[in-house]
């Protein structure tokens, strides 16, 4: 899956499209709370797996600053706080769409 762009349409909403013309919206916030880095996600390492304490969020938290390109695959996403650790591929911001028709076939 390709992302064709990302648009921030508001302070709090991105807007993807996808090159099957998907559209996806996600609300900076929701982005935040997926961000998939080891730091907010946890990580497994040795069958040991690490959950991260859940911290009082930052000014800025879910503030995008910047959103850069990793190679053709994935976005960087830069936050307010300075947080920029996440890597969002194309395969699991699509999965993580939350429109209508994303959550629907996700429950089947
Ligand atoms: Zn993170
Ligand atoms: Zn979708």
């Amino acid at each position: 899956m390709q992302l064709k762009s990302i648009k921030q349409t508001s302070k709090e909403i991105l807007t993807m499209i996808w090159n099957d013309e998907h559209v996806s919206s996600f609300s900076t916030n929701y982005l935040r709370e997926h961000c998939p880095c080891a730091g907010c996600k946890g990580e497994t390492v040795l069958f040991q797996t690490y959950i991260p304490e859940k911290k009082e969020p930052l000014p800025g938290h879910s503030e995008v600053k910047s959103i850069s390109p990793v190679g053709s695959y994935a976005i960087k996403i830069l936050w307010g706080d300075g947080h920029d650790m996440g890597l969002y591929t194309f395969d699991y911001l699509r999965e993580i769409c939350s429109c209508e028709k994303c959550s629907d076939s996700r429950e089947k």
